[in-house]
């Protein structure tokens, strides 16, 4: 049997895009479950809009995100001659004709088709003039008249496109530049691609990218062609209702592999489980199970999934990757008496890493700022706060169960309800209403510290 290759053929005319991030692994499970080869194409023909900039961002984003490909990526805008030679092959085959219609000719063509209530397309009124090449010219493919194409998708089954359909498109502009869809074709043939994996707004371009292959003599491929991405206002995902570039979410501090759990789920789902690695993706991922409905990306389902892969991190690995995220905001890591036990208590306080990281800045600097509602809610008309800093005072074994004894004394002895004895002293701390047990909070704070904070917000 053939060896499997599937290939990523990202345009850089943009950051790396997340469903852009679905594609590309998916088509690296197919290749990885069928040990085969995953391959990067940088469609770059296009050389007004595509930047390398992008390309560069595209695929240190890909590998660092471990879609590796398996030889070195290879870029349109370098093999000009390649595309020409099969153009030359499909003259020579006698598939193709120079057309020379003018714009206007077009223009013309289109408003009588309008008129006469059919879908507007090139006629070949071109193909039997025996034209010959010249500076006006395009070269157009002659599609079949009659007789239909069918795409076998792995994903939608059989597709049936009618010839008559289809006009005859252009392989080489004017100017002698190969089109995007004969670039796309031969390269597929070039880097013995088997298997089409993208989104489905290629589904349209399929037949005519068959009929090239077919007048170049290549074998036919594998298609399938996965669901659009959408936002949960069901439109597809762009800038307006989510962050669409995959390094938004790393730069938040979304883990790679709750990233790719999250996008793997979009379109496939594997029964009840729903946190996976990519492993366990090559394990149990089949193509013939994606769904045809687009697929919603929520943010929210993100968080979670974040948070389970957070969680299955141990303390040192955890560490290790919350770091840069202080670094960011001018903390080091271990500037911190009780780091492993702050860490550790405060690892569930976000969904994601930036997030925890500003839970952290209290315990390490000076706050920046008081919660001002929960102040009026929780200290501001009471005497609680002062209470509590003479009772604290008084502590001499600076433990949970000590401090928790004491604060539940407290609350008993003045009929008091838990979060007004601990909000007023969390504030006091963190700025804050949210952190993790008040005797566990106090401990981390230290004595001395956490009478200093509550003699300022007194002083507030
Ligand atoms: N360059 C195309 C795109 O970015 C992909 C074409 C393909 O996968 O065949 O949408």
């Amino acid at each position: 049997m053939k060896e499997i290759v599937t290939r990523f053929a990202p345009s850089p005319t943009g950051t790396l895009h997340i469903g852009g991030v679905r594609t590309a692994l998916f088509n690296y499970v197919y290749a990885k479950q069928n040990n085969g080869k995953f391959l990067i194409r940088i469609e770059d023909t296009d050389r007004e809009r595509s930047q390398k900039k992008y390309e560069e961002n595209i695929l240190n984003n890909l590998s660092s995100i471990g879609l590796i490909p398996d030889e070195k990526p290879i870029n349109q805008s370098q093999r000009n001659n390649i595309y020409i030679k099969a153009a030359e092959k499909i003259i020579e085959s006698g598939n193709a004709y120079w057309c020379d219609c003018s714009q206007e000719n077009l223009d013309q063509m289109r408003k009588e088709q309008i008129a006469a209530g059919k879908k507007p397309m090139y006629d070949g009124r071109s193909r039997n003039l025996g034209i010959q090449q010249s500076e006006k010219t395009v070269l157009r493919l002659a599609t079949p008249e009659d007789g239909e194409i069918i795409v076998n998708d792995l994903i939608r089954g059989e597709i049936k496109f009618n010839n008559s359909e289809l006009d005859d498109l252009i392989l080489l502009r004017s100017d002698g530049t190969p089109t995007y869809h004969l670039c796309n074709v031969v390269d597929d043939y070039e880097q013995n691609v088997t298997t089409v994996i993208r989104g489905e707004d290629h589904i349209s371009n399929t037949p005519r990218q068959i009929h090239i292959q077919k007048a170049l003599g290549y074998p036919d491929l594998e298609y399938a062609h996965l669901p659009l991405v959408l936002g949960t206002d069901k439109k597809r995902l762009s800038k307006r209702n989510a962050a669409t570039s995959l390094e938004e979410y790393r730069d938040k501090g979304y883990l790679d592999s709750a990233i790719l759990n999250t996008l793997a789920r979009l379109g496939w789902s594997q029964g009840e489980n729903e946190v996976f690695y990519l492993d366990d993706l090559i394990k149990n991922f089949n193509i013939k199970e994606v769904q045809k409905a687009g697929a919603i990306f929520d943010i929210t389902k993100l968080d979670w999934l974040n948070s389970q892969h957070l969680s299955k991190l141990s303390l040192e690995e955890f560490k290790n990757l919350l770091k840069p995220f202080l670094d960011e905001i001018g903390i080091n890591i271990n500037d911190h008496e009780n780091v492993d036990l702050l860490i550790e208590s405060l690892r569930t306080s976000d969904n994601n890493l930036s997030g925890i990281a500003n839970m952290l800045y209290p315990y390490y600097k000076d706050i920046k700022e008081y919660d001002d509602a929960a102040i009026k809610k929780f200290v501001t008309g009471n005497t609680i706060l002062h209470d509590l800093k003479e009772i604290l005072h008084n502590i001499d074994n600076w433990d949970e169960e000590s401090i928790n004894n004491a604060l539940t004394k407290y609350q008993e002895d003045n009929n008091l309800k838990v979060p007004q004895v601990n909000q007023p002293v969390r504030i006091a701390l963190t700025g804050k209403t949210k952190s993790p047990g008040l005797g566990l909070t106090l401990v981390i704070f230290g004595k001395e510290l956490s009478l200093e904070r509550i003699e300022k917000l007194l002083t507030f």
